[in-house]
């Protein structure tokens, strides 16, 4: 390890998520701020004026809703929530209430298709949906039914006054080795796969996070461009309650609303991915940002260039980078501070109570500092392993703990990390995770398409796009607009297939496994011949 532990609490002590989150609230310097300070704010489509909820106007819609899941819907400890949502207000009210209950959390994107939402219900076989409007058909009938977070009837039951007071939150006794989120991953190789989290690992990279915090200044005002879905946005929701912060929220993320968002909210910190990044060093004048302090970026590599760019547009503004993975809670490595902020090429050094290797992935062997090779990482951030999935969380966790990240990377003499490529499968589409697995599948799936592999193909604004590599069936004259959209109707729009090669045939192993490095040697020779 190379910092001294931050002390968590101690491991068998009951403890839930919620409930650190609330502990650490009240013992910050913020913990008097006024209960009608604004926890959220949340801005909406269409010029409708922003909802805004404070602090206390938080807890009494926790608590309520809290009571009523208990009382009304009978939701005990260890069932699993289904949750497929936007960004809105409603979102933390509920993850709050099931995780203080001790209920599994399982959000979902939802862009998802009909389908991709099926297997992921199959995955975490939830009791109860959480959904608005517009997502509700895409849901499977659930023993306790769908609640309309956008619907009158959601609103009554979280105004109405319940008889528990505030003690829902210590009737529960939930233990800080109770699972207490089910994420999405399709980790380094396959279909996705539902990530488990205990109160534990969450409660681990909270503190982390909280004890990176100056408690000097005032609590931030944090924009959110990333969706609470994501393990970034669920680990940041339990941080920015810790922290007392503002959240200014929004369900789909636009460029000038941000940036008005900036001036008129006085947001100090943005959390962001390299797409946002992108965005905003092309931004036109005429926004002071003079609140804006720092800019925190994760779930993808930034390139150097971008980050030099960024620091000449915006030179009072820090940009601090964070490395993880769904599968250790979102967080291994980071920048803290303008001076590890200004490491070029650097995604910043290990975070607490996580250790780190770089080994050589043929054979394990660990590597010197400075030499390319597989980074893997330990600690109590580590997820539990992929539900009902023991053959891949053995294949990506070792017997003694060791999380196989799938990322290839090299650490410097002073521990600064530099991610150099993906070894894995995945593909990143503006941060959000695209398995190639899956579009290879629906490829081979189509009668005129002999094989098919997919490998992501470099991309100055989303990061990757998916890109096919198609062999067709002999006689077959189907073209590039005919395999895309083959795919675009059967896939969410962030998994897309953007790009396609025809070749006579798909390199594979004799044991039938997609060569992946061939092809994409492929696209880097081609790209280099540009
Ligand atoms: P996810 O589980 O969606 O957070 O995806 C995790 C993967 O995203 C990692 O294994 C990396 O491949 C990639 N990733 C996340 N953060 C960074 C970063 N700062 N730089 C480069 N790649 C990153």
């Amino acid at each position: 390890c190379l910092k001294p532990p931050l002390p968590l609490p101690p491991p068998h002590s009951p403890l839930s998520c919620a409930q650190h989150a609330l502990s650490l609230r009240l013992s910050s310097p913020w913990s008097s701020r006024h209960p009608d300070s604004p926890a959220f704010i949340s801005l909406r489509p269409s010029r409708l004026p922003p909802l805004r909820i404070s602090y206390s106007q938080f807890c009494s819609r926790v608590d309520s809703l809290s009571a009523y899941l208990r009382d009304v819907v009978r939701l005990r400890k260890g069932d699993v929530a289904f949750v497929l949502s936007p960004n809105t207000v409603n979102v933390p009210v509920v993850y709050f209430s099931l995780l203080s209950l001790g209920v599994v959390v399982s959000p979902a994107n939802p862009a998802g298709t009909v389908s991709e939402i099926t297997r992921q219900v199959g995955l975490s076989r939830p009791l109860i949906a959480f959904t608005d409007s517009g997502c509700m058909h895409k849901l499977p009938p659930l023993r306790h039914g769908t609640v309309v977070l956008d619907s009158l009837e959601f609103e009554s039951i979280c105004r109405s006054a319940s008889s528990s007071s505030v003690h829902w939150i210590d009737e529960v006794e939930v233990k800080q080795s109770d699972l207490a989120a089910i994420l999405y991953s399709s980790g380094t190789t396959g279909l996705i796969k539902g990530v488990a989290l205990t109160h534990r690992n969450l409660i681990t990279n909270l503190t982390g996070l909280h004890a990176t915090v100056p408690q000097s200044e005032k609590p931030a005002v944090l924009f959110y461009t990333v969706p609470y879905f994501h393990v970034f946005g669920f680990v940041y929701f339990l941080k920015s309650l810790a922290l007392c912060e503002t959240s200014v929220i929004t369900e789909r993320f636009q460029l000038g609303q941000m940036l008005a968002a900036v001036d008129e909210y006085g947001v100090t910190h943005i959390a962001a991915v390299p797409p946002v990044v992108i965005a905003m060093t092309k931004c036109v004048e005429g926004h002071d940002l003079r609140t804006l302090v720092s800019v925190t970026s994760g779930g993808a590599p930034l390139g150097q260039d971008l980050i030099s760019t960024f620091n000449k547009r915006f030179p009072r503004v820090t940009l601090s980078q964070g490395y993880g993975l769904t599968e250790c809670t979102g967080g291994a490595f980071r920048s803290v501070g303008p001076e590890e902020s200004s490491r070029p090429g650097s995604t910043g050094m290990l975070i607490w109570n996580c250790e780190a290797r770089i080994v050589d992935p043929e054979t394990g062997e660990s590597l010197a500092p400075c030499k390319e090779g597989e980074l893997w990482v330990r600690g109590p951030g580590v997820m539990e392993g992929y539900v009902g999935d023991p053959e891949a969380t053995a294949a990506t966790i070792t017997a003694d703990g060791w999380l196989k990240t799938g990322d290839l990377c090299y650490i410097d003499e002073e521990g600064f990390l530099y991610v150099v490529d993906r070894l894995k499968e995945l593909i990143k589409y503006k941060g959000y995770q695209v398995a190639p697995a899956e579009l290879e599948q629906l490829l081979q799936s189509h009668p005129e398409i002999a094989d098919a592999a997919v490998v992501p193909f470099p991309d100055e604004e989303a990061g990757e796009i998916p890109m096919a590599f198609v062999a067709r069936q002999a006689g077959s004259n189907l073209n590039e607009a005919g395999v895309i959209k083959f795919i675009e109707k059967q896939v969410a729009p962030y998994k897309k297939v953007r790009k396609v090669e025809f070749v006579s045939g798909i390199p594979r192993s004799a044991a039938g496994k997609i060569l992946r490095k061939e092809l994409r040697k492929t696209i880097r020779n081609s790209s280099t011949h540009l």
